[in-house]
């Protein structure tokens, strides 16, 4: 593993991106709890593996990026131990090639957000860039803030929609793992929409006569540029860790309530490596005490991706919240709404229950801070693409998740606590 680390240092350094060409994003199938098991015995940083989806249980997949150089070792274990699997992607790079031709193509210098590109991947100037345009276009009903700064010391900003002052407010943030594209993408997206609508549809209008909507875009904005510039796999903070060659913490593992857990790393060199201590990340220490200092939010909605899914807390805990029944009616109620639009299949619950045990995320906090309607997205896809989601994908992914929102936060203004 040491090998393959400095190898892909060495290739930053010389040819500043690292490639990808010839690795396979594997999807295997576990037959029992054995199975499981064996998976999480491979070598994970000896190999370079990048599981996308850890194992966890039998009944979801495992998906998992394999470095060309591992491909032999890992069919031969996973064949030894009988493990089904087939390859989801055949060479990453080569999606990345696409994706890297589509945003080149449709680069341009947008001078209002109606000339804005919604169909492109952007990066971290051209989405200041959006921000302020809207801001300037939307005087009276948006405003941008900075709610601290990330490691290296970029702003991180705060879109707020608001038609009066001291009001309950509504929070989205994106972008907190960096290699979900598909979450920021579809922010831009819901900010149009949010000033396009207001005025004209009846209910959005409504919520933002009586509530604040806060859009935090990009929540680590050091890992998004970090993915443009050199790693489009990368996940974490930029953060170094003290006595390892290995950089960055996971910003879902870093929240307080279970904080260290068995749902976590405490190896800095994993996806999921929960930091030194809880908070220890400024990306989520400014999310951390804007809640506190705001101290009414009703809805917090952190957007990742891939999976489907829509889950509310605990990720920490298989005990229910006390809010279950109604989180999850709730969760049904908006997955119903996503899928009338383009029949995109989501399943829904809490986090531990529906994927695995998470220890230290977000919206358990959030949800240990009094916001009841506490719940994390999962977006497209199921895998087919992953993290790589095509961009012809992004406004049919935002339009359908954009209609769950509502569902959400009309029942929020529906339902004052
Ligand atoms: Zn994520």
């Amino acid at each position: 593993m040491r090998g393959l680390l400095v190898l892909s240092a060495l290739f930053v350094a010389v040819f500043g991106k690292v490639t990808f060409e010839g690795d396979q994003v594997f999807r295997i199938t576990a037959k029992d709890a054995e199975q499981i098991a064996l998976l999480k015995e491979l070598p994970e940083e000896m190999l370079g593996l990048d599981f996308w989806m850890p194992p966890s249980r039998a009944s979801l997949p495992v998906d998992v990026r394999v470095p060309f150089e591992s491909l032999q070792a890992v069919r031969a274990y996973l064949a030894y131990h009988q493990i089904p699997y087939h390859v989801m992607i055949e060479n990453v790079q080569a999606l990345l090639d696409v994706e890297q031709r589509q945003m080149v193509q449709y680069r341009n210098f947008p001078r209002s957000t109606d000339d804005f590109v919604y169909t492109t991947y952007h990066d971290l100037d051209s989405i200041h860039g959006f921000m302020d345009m809207l801001v300037a276009e939307n005087p009276d009903l948006v405003s941008k803030t900075e709610i601290g700064k990330s490691y290296e010391g970029r702003p991180l900003y705060l879109l707020k929609f608001s038609t009066g002052a001291s009001r309950p407010g509504i929070w989205i943030d994106t972008g907190i793992h960096s290699r979900e594209w598909i979450t920021p993408a579809s922010a831009l997206w819901f900010a149009k929409k949010i000033v396009t609508d207001y005025g004209r549809d009846p209910i959005l209008t409504d919520v933002l006569n009586s509530h604040d909507i806060f859009l935090e875009i990009i929540a680590n904005p050091d890992g998004f540029a970090y993915t443009h510039s050199n790693d489009r796999m990368w996940r974490k903070t930029r953060k170094p860790n003290p006595g390892s060659s290995c950089v960055g913490v996971d910003p879902n593992r870093n929240w307080e309530t279970g904080f260290g857990g068995p749902g976590a790393s405490s190896n800095p060199c994993s996806q999921t490596y929960h930091g030194p201590s809880a908070h220890s990340e400024s990306e989520v220490k400014a999310i951390v005490d804007f809640v506190k200092s705001h101290g009414n939010l009703k809805t917090f909605v952190s957007i990742h991706s891939y999976s489907q899914m829509l889950l509310y807390p605990y990720g920490y805990t298989s005990s229910p919240a006390q809010d279950q029944a109604e989180l999850h009616e709730l969760a049904r109620k908006s997955i119903t709404a996503l899928e009338s639009l383009y029949n995109t299949a989501y399943t829904y619950g809490s986090v531990i229950t529906t994927i695995y045990q998470a220890d230290g995320i977000t919206i358990d906090w959030t949800y240990a801070q009094g916001i009841k309607y506490s719940y994390t997205f999962e977006l497209r896809d199921t895998g087919f693409h992953g993290f790589l989601l095509p961009a012809e994908q992004i406004v049919p992914t935002a339009e359908e998740t954009w209609l769950a929102l509502m569902a959400i936060i009309e029942h929020t203004k529906n339902n004052p606590y």
